[in-house]
């Protein structure tokens, strides 16, 4: 087991939990780990296979007072060869909720206990199987709704992330060592480091780092999508605009509309981001109650949107209503889509010179091409093996900004002539602050934010 991390989690426990959704299928999964997995095994399974390392054994799961509950297919994984480093059972039954939950009680009845979120995954890294990060890219591999997150999710389990994180982690343990060489030898007549020397070194590990948590701005488009707002006064096309987008692009979720004039979302991918889109009642000021709800849902939509497509009519003059909503969203990041351009054009300042309004048609599919280059080019043009070591999650972007944060301070220091005690205390900072971002350091803090997110049986 990996260093402080048994202090956190102590537990000897063997656990149990249904590794597959709940509801009818062909097969469901019933899945022990602990030390007690293989004797309670041998107790209720009536198999004339014997229990073999990475091996199935056919048989029938025996009830305590002796009938048989289903016929099943096990498989053992000896400790330390399996997922969570100890030894683990897969018990593949019939998929029915009753039948799985009655062979769960018979291994809770004979000592084993039900696992909690996320529990497996969590020994997996307590053994040393996987650190925090590729935990966490469990996670995200079961919530993949795209190819390019489950991908990502892929490379992370695998540990691009994590190896990326070694060397530099290595070089900072290099720069401890010269730092505490210099102060432990002082009485010796050994010099110190060259402050500048160490300055260029911390200044390595930054540049580094600054690449790592650069890659959380896609990371973060990645796994929690780009929120997209349409707005645009009445009968400009928003909904046509809407449904053209996801018609062209596969369609992930779909949320039932209250009205029509609530807010629709829907999520589509692009370029392997799941964009989300709103399509919203427009920004007209109202009396009418549920209306005046459609609009207040509208601007809570803007002020969480990452982009606004603000359409407006090409056929039509632009007026009040238009310039009014042009307004609110100056400062959001936004693309002007001039729809209706299959009818003829108006005229309108705003469309035509430097203007940046994307000409479409709702109707004939004309332009659309033009504006998801325009929304591509927003998400940035990422080389997709880039892909390979993207930060993904809020957890790990903070843990490298702590870390950036501590080496900017102990580079300032070292320049100034801090004695080189003080300025050990940020390297110390910035080594544990990347030791707790992989786990190999941890707090039951950090524990319970990736775990608890967890499903059972995980
Ligand atoms: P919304 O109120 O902004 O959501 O607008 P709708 O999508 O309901 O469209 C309003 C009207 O404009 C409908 O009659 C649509 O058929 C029509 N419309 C939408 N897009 C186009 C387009 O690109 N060209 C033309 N000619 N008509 C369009």
């Amino acid at each position: 087991m990996r260093e402080g991390l048994h202090k956190v989690v102590p537990s000897d426990d063997t656990i149990v939990a249904i590794s597959t959704p709940f509801g009818r299928s062909g097969i469901g999964v019933v899945r022990l780990s602990g030390r007690q997995a293989e004797s309670i095994t041998a107790k209720f399974l009536n198999s004339k296979d014997p229990l073999v390392h990475r091996h199935a054994a056919v048989g029938l799961w025996m009830e305590e007072g002796g009938s048989a509950i289903d016929e099943v297919v096990t498989t053992i994984f000896k400790c330390p060869h399996s997922y969570t480093g100890e030894d683990v059972i897969e018990i593949s039954a019939h998929g029915n909720p009753l039948t799985l939950g009655r062979i769960v009680e018979t291994v809770r009845g004979a000592g084993a206990r039900i696992a909690a979120p996320g529990e497996f995954t969590l020994r997996a890294v307590l053994n040393g199987k996987m650190d925090l990060i590729q935990a966490e890219a469990v996670r995200s591999f079961i919530d993949a709704q795209t190819d390019a997150q489950a991908r990502t999710a892929l490379l992370q389990m695998g540990g691009a992330l994590s190896k990326r994180l070694l060397p530099v982690k290595e070089l900072l343990v290099g720069i401890v060592a010269q730092l505490e060489a210099g102060i432990d030898f002082a009485d010796d007549d050994v010099e110190p480091p060259d402050a500048g020397v160490i300055a260029s070194r911390i200044q390595i590990v930054r540049d580094e780092l600054e690449e790592l948590q650069a890659s959380y701005s896609y990371g973060k488009l990645l796994s929690a999508g780009l929120q997209l707002a349409i707005v645009g006064k009445p009968n400009v096309g928003k909904s046509s605009l809407f449904n053209r987008f996801v018609g062209a692009n596969r369609a992930i979720v779909t949320n039932v509309p209250g009205t029509t004039r609530d807010v629709v979302s829907e999520s589509v991918s692009l370029g392997g981001v799941p964009l989300r889109f709103f399509d919203t009642a427009g920004l007209r000021e109202t009396a009418d109650p549920v209306e005046s709800i459609g609009v207040e849902r509208t601007l809570e939509t803007l002020s969480e949107a990452d982009l606004v497509l603000v359409v407006v009519d090409s056929s039509a003059a632009i007026d009040d209503r238009d310039r009014k909503i042009l307004t609110r969203i100056e400062n959001t990041a936004h693309i002007i889509v001039a729809n209706k351009c299959d009818l003829p054009h108006a005229g309108n300042s705003i469309l035509d010179g430097e203007s940046k309004a994307i000409l479409v048609s709702a109707k004939t599919g004309e332009g659309m091409d033009v504006l998801e280059n325009a929304i591509r080019e927003f998400l940035g043009s990422r080389d997709k093996t880039a892909l390979e070591s993207v930060m993904t999650s809020a957890r790990q972007y903070e843990s490298v900004m702590g870390a950036i944060r501590s080496l900017d301070k102990g580079c300032a220091a070292i320049v100034q002539g801090t004695p080189h005690e003080m300025v050990l205390l940020d390297i110390y900072e910035a080594l544990s602050e990347l030791n707790e971002l992989t786990g190999d350091v941890v707090t039951e803090d950090i524990l319970g934010r990736i775990f608890s997110t967890f499903c059972v049986g995980k």
